[in-house]
């Protein structure tokens, strides 16, 4: 364990529990606990630390390793804590990530592109650079037409900006792109419940994490602690992965921010009044540029839902 001559040592959060965290130090899982300085009163470690969190840590007195200071974070995934009744805390699921991945399935369970408008406003409310993956592309071609072609759909976001990547685990499409999209960084998996994260974790690198037949069902009762998995990459880098939760509303987006998480809406140029919400209003550049395609009508759809959902 690499200790300064302050004992003083560094490391990244891999679990939170409360009151304590597991920590990585040098390739070297560390249990630490909070250093009662920090925990402020009522608030404990759920709120304090996030995986991904770079700590500093130091010996106590006893044979304890205390946490004895959170570093600034590089970007956060936050939610509205969900145990908090009046909806006003803020609850860190992960910090300091390179990516947020997306995964959504072609079919089983169907390709939902207002679902995957959801995800791609959580990253970019957040700041952290999103890939879209789009796996079981085998599916759609032989159930021969019902869901749109692969290609359409990577097309429509690759041309929006966003990276994209076509997969399938059993013909193996793309596995080498993402393998080459996930090395090195901290991503963090976003997507329904049984689109094939699991699977495409497995085949890629050999685990055995476990896969979902059927969709868990949502267990009742409020938890104030969300699980977040750190698996390990072969090679480098890490995913993170959130299996109870599927959605997540963002922390502190509004009305007027939402466009800005839309990259196209922004090249729209100028509406005729600058507090325009794009609804209808006179003058509106994003409504002109969705009748010339330069915005898609589906995007258009998704900001509108999703603008109804926001606080103004
Ligand atoms: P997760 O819930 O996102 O982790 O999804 P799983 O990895 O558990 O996969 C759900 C189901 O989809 C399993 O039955 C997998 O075998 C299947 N599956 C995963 N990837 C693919 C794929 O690329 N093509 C097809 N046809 N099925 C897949
Ligand atoms: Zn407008």
């Amino acid at each position: 364990m690499d200790i300064d001559s302050s004992g003083a040592m560094e490391g990244t959060v891999r679990q939170v529990m409360p009151g304590r965290a597991v920590v990585d130090v040098a390739g070297e899982a560390v249990e630490a606990h909070l250093r009662g300085g920090l925990k402020q009163g009522r608030r404990n470690s759920v709120h304090l630390l996030a995986v991904g969190d770079c700590v500093r840590l130091r010996r106590s007195d006893g044979p304890l390793v205390l946490v004895d200071e959170v570093l600034p974070r590089r970007n956060e995934l936050a939610r509205v804590d969900v145990g908090d009744k009046r909806g006003l805390r803020k609850q860190v699921l992960a910090a300091n990530l390179d990516r947020i991945c997306v995964v959504v399935s072609l079919d089983k369970p169907s390709f939902n592109p207002r679902g995957v408008d959801r995800f791609l406003v959580l990253a970019a409310s957040a700041e952290i650079p999103a890939l879209l993956v789009l796996n079981k592309c085998d599916v759609g071609a032989a159930a021969g037409g019902e869901s749109p072609a692969p290609k359409e759909i990577l097309g429509l976001y690759r041309s929006l900006g966003y990276e994209a990547i076509g997969t399938s685990v059993p013909t193996g499409e793309g596995l080498e792109d993402l393998r080459a999209a996930l090395a090195g960084r901290l991503s963090f998996l976003l997507g329904p419940s049984g689109v094939g994260k699991s699977s495409l974790l497995n085949v890629l690198y050999g685990l055995d994490l476990r896969t979902t037949a059927v969709s868990s069902a949502t267990s009742k009762g409020v938890h104030t602690t969300a699980r977040v998995d750190w698996v390990d990459l072969p090679g480098g880098g890490a995913v993170l992965d959130a299996p109870g939760i599927r959605s997540i509303p963002p922390w502190g987006l509004d009305q007027g921010s939402l466009a800005f998480c839309f990259p196209e809406f922004r090249r729209a140029g100028s509406c005729r009044f600058g507090d325009c919400l794009h609804r209808g209003e006179a003058g509106c550049a994003v409504e002109a540029a969705a009748a010339g395609s330069q915005v898609p009508a589906q995007r258009l759809e998704s900001y509108r839902r999703i603008l109804a959902t926001l606080p103004r």
